[in-house]
């Protein structure tokens, strides 16, 4: 037992940390020195003016901190960079032009050819194509583990090629929740980093930094924008990887680079060896730079992240809840469910919310996804997600449509699966919209007693849910 505090004495107050909804509204912000506009101003400028040639060269040799051109950096955009790598808990964020962007230059600041990353099919289906057909193509190996559920499988994949390991921690759009920490664990017991797509938790329901993973990229044209209007992505690090600690593993990092005059990345700026490197040499020479006005969308999104947030997960749960209820509806797929079969990583991962994009199979099959569709009056049909408005997708014929039945059963794509993603509306309305789509697709007989093809196609489904 301690010593009791003499009376005298006022212990005092621990330095407290703000919290995440006052962050999301002041982290990395700097007021205009010039007007005083409160809500910083957006530099669409391509260049910025030298006062003398010695400061043209000293920013050109990085000798100097100070803007050149925006396609390496931007004030509106470094904001913003700030304001992200603080949400995330990392130490830098990079802002690129979208979400495609950030998963790219993410890697590619690990990997070059004969290379070899570790990941699974559960995946945006963009990145898998970027995998399967330019990585490959650019002589980065690709390897699929074949149950994502299953540590060990991962574990046995990583060979001495092996420089990353990728994964979705809330994959799009079925939610098998990924355990990150075990995946961290395995990574760093081999010498090489866990990267994340945390798009579809945000940091404000899964800071996957803290978990153990070491790169996180979001497409932040969805939840953390918010407004469905304008493309971005970001890639934000922590401190904790010693990128030199193998300087094998990843040599561009620990040996003398041209850009920085002999020296290496790892001398120059340790930890932030990969972020340095992943901003000059990577994002600066691809030019998927973003554009400072969706640099400014961006922001005024992320300052009502955490109440968009939790409205989204309230409302898709509910939204869940009836369907899973619903006699047309064979599975729906949100790890809020109980039976769901991720559930109780849900529950370890996503306390605060399992966010809002989640799929439902329809027992009628592709008609009854067709006709459901149609009658659909408030969500809006068309491909994206983490809008304020609900999104409905047909994904065997759109997102997944590449990918034959059997590879689609397996990512739990059936012919009557509907990729939703419930927006800020009430939720009622979204219910009523719903329960008026079901009733039409069953008057027109769509949404019956499934085809016996079908039924036989969704056995393995509906065995794993009722185990
Ligand atoms: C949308 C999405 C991407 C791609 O992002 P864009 O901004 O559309 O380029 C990457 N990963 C996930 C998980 C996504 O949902």
């Amino acid at each position: 037992m301690s010593d009791p505090l003499p009376p005298t004495a006022v212990p005092a107050a621990p330095p407290r940390a703000p919290g995440f909804d006052t962050r999301q509204i002041h982290a990395g912000a700097t007021p205009d020195p010039v007007h005083g506009s409160r809500i910083p101003p957006i530099h669409l400028t391509a260049g910025y003016v030298f006062d003398s040639p010695q400061q043209a060269a000293d920013r050109f040799s990085g000798d100097v901190d100070g803007f050149s051109y925006t396609r390496l950096g931007n004030p509106t955009s470094a904001d913003v960079e700030r304001r992200l790598a603080d949400l995330d808990g990392g130490t830098d964020a990079i802002l690129l032009s979208s979400g495609a962007a950030a998963v790219t230059v993410a890697l590619l600041a690990l990997l070059g050819a004969g290379d070899h990353l570790v990941t699974t099919r559960r995946l945006y289906q963009g990145t898998v194509n970027l995998f399967t057909e330019n990585f490959a193509r650019c002589g980065i190996e690709v390897e699929f583990v074949d149950d994502p559920d299953d540590p060990a499988d991962w574990a046995r994949r990583i060979r001495p090629t092996t420089r990353a390991l990728f994964c979705e921690p809330v994959p799009n759009p079925t939610n098998e929740i990924v355990d990150i920490a075990a995946l961290a664990e395995i990574a760093h017991s081999r010498g090489i980093p866990l990267v994340v797509d945390n798009t579809l938790a945000t940091p404000y329901l899964l800071r996957p930094l803290e978990w153990g993973a070491d790169v996180v990229v979001h497409s932040a044209s969805k939840f953390l924008t918010g407004q469905g209007a304008a493309l971005s992505g970001v890639v934000v690090t922590g401190d904790r990887f010693d990128w030199g600690a193998r300087p094998e593993l990843f040599p561009h990092l620990t040996s003398p680079a041209l850009s920085l005059r002999g020296r290496s990345f790892v001398q120059v700026h340790g930890r932030g060896a990969l972020a340095a490197y992943a901003r000059e040499v990577v994002a600066g020479r691809l030019g998927a730079t973003v554009s400072p006005f969706h640099a400014f969308l961006l922001r005024q999104g992320l300052e009502t992240l955490s109440l968009r947030m939790q409205r989204h997960s309230l409302s898709a749960l509910a939204v869940a809840r009836w369907l899973d209820a619903h006699p047309a509806v064979l599975s729906v797929d949100h790890p809020g469910l109980r039976r769901h079969p991720h559930h109780a990583l849900a529950q370890r991962y996503l306390p605060a919310g399992q966010a809002s994009v989640f799929t439902v199979t329809l027992a009628g099959g592709a008609a009854a996804a067709a006709a459901t569709i149609g009658a659909l009056q408030v969500f809006s049909h068309m491909t994206h997600i983490g809008d304020v408005r609900s999104l409905v997708l047909h994904p065997a014929s759109t997102t997944h449509g590449l990918l034959d039945p059997d590879a689609q059963r397996e990512l739990g794509i059936h012919p009557g699966t509907l990729r939703l993603s419930v927006g800020l509306e009430d939720p009622a309305d979204l219910i009523a919209d719903l329960a008026t789509a079901l009733d039409a697709a069953a008057s027109t007989g769509a949404s019956g007693i499934p085809a016996a093809a079908a039924l036989a196609d969704l056995v393995p489904l509906t065995e794993e849910i009722s185990a």
